[in-house]
């Protein structure tokens, strides 16, 4: 199993370094992991003046999956737009056509009271929510701001083919079929006919699979559901910016950031994994940082890319289980709890894995 490592920026190398130690204790098991490091992002920029450097491109594009820590910080800021760190990270979607994006929002029962919600309407929640990643408004031509009479106008145009629809519908279905076989579509079918058709597509698809309860909702009330009752949905599925704002506001329903991975897959389920969060610079290199999204991702790699589901939930029962011992990183630390680094984090589900 050949990983591209892509540290990137800010606490990603920190990060990545205690999730790389949890695939190498693995090989206990009789797996075999080929990691390679390589430069995407702020560092990229630093070492080759590009975000997505052709040494990259080469290796992920050899490799069967990415691990990928965070990019971003304020110092390139001021790069022109071709130049900034997360033109590398929507460079490398596109290039290893990364068109599903899976986050899983789950509330480990330890941090209950680490969300802004009563416990009563988040606890046992367990949702997992499919974005489309490649296409829709943020990938539609025409684009851009021109003048119009005499003022500017800005226009960006939302676009789904019949098969982008097609492709996320049967990962979602497929996925939604392994787990309590419950499907949300979101859209916006009363104002825009890209998400009619979006509508339409889905629900063809649905008669390939029976079993699975398929349900529409717009996302306006979608949002508002989220909020006033989660736990009602199991796996959602959505287009490229409603899935970017659902997706954020589900993550806060956990209340840690540093606690929830992702999964981009191809069609072959060839993916890029890694945390939700950014790359936190007034964190890094203090050895603070909570790894577990990160080491969770490495979960989600097992089951998505490699089918090895034992191992993927062993990882995640390690983590769980460290929860209950009472370790904690700072961003998750109550009263009463062990507070620990990211090393130590690290030491800890090394232990119980
Ligand atoms: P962020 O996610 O980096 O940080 C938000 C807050 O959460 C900060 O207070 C940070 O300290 C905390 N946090 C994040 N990860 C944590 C962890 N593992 N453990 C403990 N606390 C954690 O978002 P931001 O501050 O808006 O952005 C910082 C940089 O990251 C920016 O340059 C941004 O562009 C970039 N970014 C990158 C990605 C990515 O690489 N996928 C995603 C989001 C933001």
């Amino acid at each position: 199993m050949k990983i591209a490592v892509l540290a990137g920026d800010g606490i990603g190398p920190e990060i990545v370094a205690q999730a790389v130690r949890v695939l190498e204790a693995l090989t206990s098991d009789g797996m075999k992991f080929e990691t390679e490091p390589a430069l995407l992002g702020g560092c990229a920029v630093d070492a080759t003046g590009k975000p997505f450097p052709e040494a990259t491109r080469k290796l992920v594009t050899e490799a069967d999956a990415v691990l990928l820590g965070a990019v971003g910080g304020s110092q390139y800021d001021k790069l022109t737009r071709e130049q900034r760190p997360e033109q590398g990270l929507l460079a490398i979607r596109k290039e290893l056509n990364l068109f599903a994006n899976l986050r899983p929002v789950v509330l480990y029962s330890e941090l209950v009271n680490a969300s802004t919600l009563k416990p009563e309407v988040i606890s046992g929640l367990d949702i997992l929510i499919i974005r489309e990643l490649t296409g829709g408004i943020y990938f539609g031509e025409p684009r851009g701001i021109k003048w119009h009479d005499d003022q500017r106008v800005g226009f960006n145009t939302m676009i789904y083919s019949e098969s982008e629809i097609r492709r996320i519908a049967h990962v979602a279905f497929q996925v939604a079929h392994k787990r309590d076989q419950k499907l949300c579509s979101v859209d916006k079918m009363n104002v825009l006919e890209c998400t009619q058709l979006w509508r339409d597509v889905v629900t063809k698809i649905a008669k390939e699979y029976p079993d699975v309860e398929l349900s529409h909702m717009l996302v306006d009330n979608a949002a508002m559901q989220l909020i006033r009752n989660p736990k009602q949905f199991d796996v959602m599925v959505t287009g490229n910016m409603f899935g970017d704002i659902l997706s954020d506001e589900a993550s806060m329903l956990t209340g840690s950031i540093g606690m929830l991975p992702s999964a981009s897959l191809d069609d072959k389920n060839k993916g890029l994994y890694e945390p939700i969060h950014g790359s936190a610079p007034d964190l890094a290199g203090k050895d603070v940082a909570n790894p577990l999204a990160t080491i969770l991702s490495t979960a989600m790699m097992l089951r998505y890319t490699f089918n090895q589901e034992v191992a993927a939930v062993r990882i995640e029962r390690s983590v769980k289980k460290v929860l209950s011992q009472g370790y904690r990183t700072s961003d998750i630390f109550q009263p009463g709890m062990r507070k620990v680094g990211t090393t130590e984090m690290g030491d800890a589900v090394l232990m119980n894995l």
